[in-house]
């Protein structure tokens, strides 16, 4: 008989969500109103500190989105952003009219190298461009260089927006990832460390912030008695139903970064022997705390990732390559990149590992049969 499927990371109930949409259905509010988003706005942030507020959207890529319209970006402007990333981090530039830089990852957390951002500004400067923002990633959990990368951007004067979708719960030098920036988000998609199913927030130290970017996302309602708009408004608050399912995944969050990270722990015995795969890891855990919300690899022999998931899709286990560059993204072929080939590097030797909080030892024995078979007919 064949076996389910072991999926990449998926989602992982608490049993505690129920309670929370039931009162929004005896309450009657299925809107954007209600408790549960009054809720899952104040544990997130009392769960991030730093005098951070929350803006629940109904996605991370509205709350990128969101970002760039608070910031005040215009049509012609330039936004630089970490190429080694989801699509998403990307996309709302150009939904802006604006456009993207694209800046090479360091290979210590394969997030947004300082250098190749530092040249990037400076290239643009000269160039009489001035960038508006810069969009720095935790990819996979790894908290990115904040030190460095906010120097550089106070140094120039330039607003970061820290896309810390995949890095709830890590932190960087003891500070939680998404309370670094002016502009933080988080995502809440399904396939995250917790999830409302579909869901963002924009989080920011800023009340007034907070406040713009829930009128925003309301429609931009003047307060006039009739339907009143002086500004282009959004439909992107989260729903009260689906802030329900947030607060009941907010009961668990310290259970699932700790999940996430016993995952890393079981890849790190798994390919203790096996030169040819290395586990990345975090190049020191105090300052550069992940969740590891995906366990990666990097595998030295050519075509080795491929052959890894290949092999491990027959046994009905899910993998999936490292993202592709932004710029080499068909998509973005004529946006300016900046740096050198880390990022392909890692995409082309890279692979993301099943690393759902809610994987059994059951499946882990199969994921571990499966890959010695692999290594065994030679990788
Ligand atoms: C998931 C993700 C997003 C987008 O979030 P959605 O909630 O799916 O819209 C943005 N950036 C990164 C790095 C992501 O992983």
């Amino acid at each position: 008989m064949e076996q389910p499927m072991i999926w990449l990371s998926s989602p992982h109930s608490s049993g505690q969500e129920q309670k929370y949409i039931d009162d929004a259905f005896a309450k009657n509010r299925l809107f954007a109103f209600g408790e549960n988003v009054d809720g899952f706005e104040s544990d997130l942030e009392n769960y991030l500190g730093n005098g951070s507020h929350v803006a629940l959207l109904n996605s991370g890529t509205s709350a990128i989105h969101m970002a760039l319209i608070v910031l005040g970006v215009q049509k012609g402007d330039e936004v630089i952003c970490q190429s080694l990333t989801f699509a998403a981090s990307a996309n709302p530039i150009v939904y802006m009219g604006a456009t993207p830089v694209f800046v090479d990852s360091e290979p210590q957390t394969w997030n947004i190298c300082p250098q190749a951002l530092e040249t990037a500004i400076k290239n643009r400067i000269a160039a009489g461009k001035q960038p508006k923002a810069i969009i720095a990633v935790h990819v996979y959990g790894m908290p990115y260089k904040a030190k460095e990368i906010h120097e550089i951007a106070l140094k120039y004067n330039i607003t970061v927006i820290e896309d810390s979708a995949e890095a709830l719960g890590s932190k960087y030098n003891g500070q939680k990832c998404g309370t670094f920036a002016d502009l933080s988000i988080l995502s809440f998609n399904g396939n995250k460390i917790i999830t409302t199913a579909l869901g963002g927030a924009l989080v920011s130290k800023d009340p007034a912030v907070k406040e713009k970017a829930v009128f925003l996302a309301l429609q931009a309602k003047d307060p006039a008695p009739y339907y009143q708009h002086s500004q282009i408004g959004y439909n992107y608050r989260l729903s009260n139903v689906l802030a329900g399912i947030g607060r009941g995944q907010m009961e668990v969050l310290e259970e699932r970064i700790q999940q996430r990270r016993n995952n890393h722990v079981f890849y790190k015995e798994l390919f203790a022997g096996m030169p040819d795969v290395s586990v990345f890891e975090s190049p020191d855990d105090k300052m550069f705390y992940s969740n590891y919300w995906l366990t990666t690899v990097l595998v030295s022999k050519e075509g080795g990732n491929m052959s890894l998931m290949q092999h491990l899709l027959l046994d009905n286990i899910d993998s999936r390559p490292i993202f592709k560059p932004l710029h080499l993204q068909p998509v973005f072929s004529d946006a300016l990149y900046f740096g050198n080939t880390v990022a392909q590097d890692i995409f082309n030797t890279g692979l993301c590992l099943p690393s759902s909080s809610n994987l059994t030892g059951a499946e882990k024995e199969r994921i571990k049969e499966s890959v010695f078979k692999w290594h065994k007919a030679g990788g």
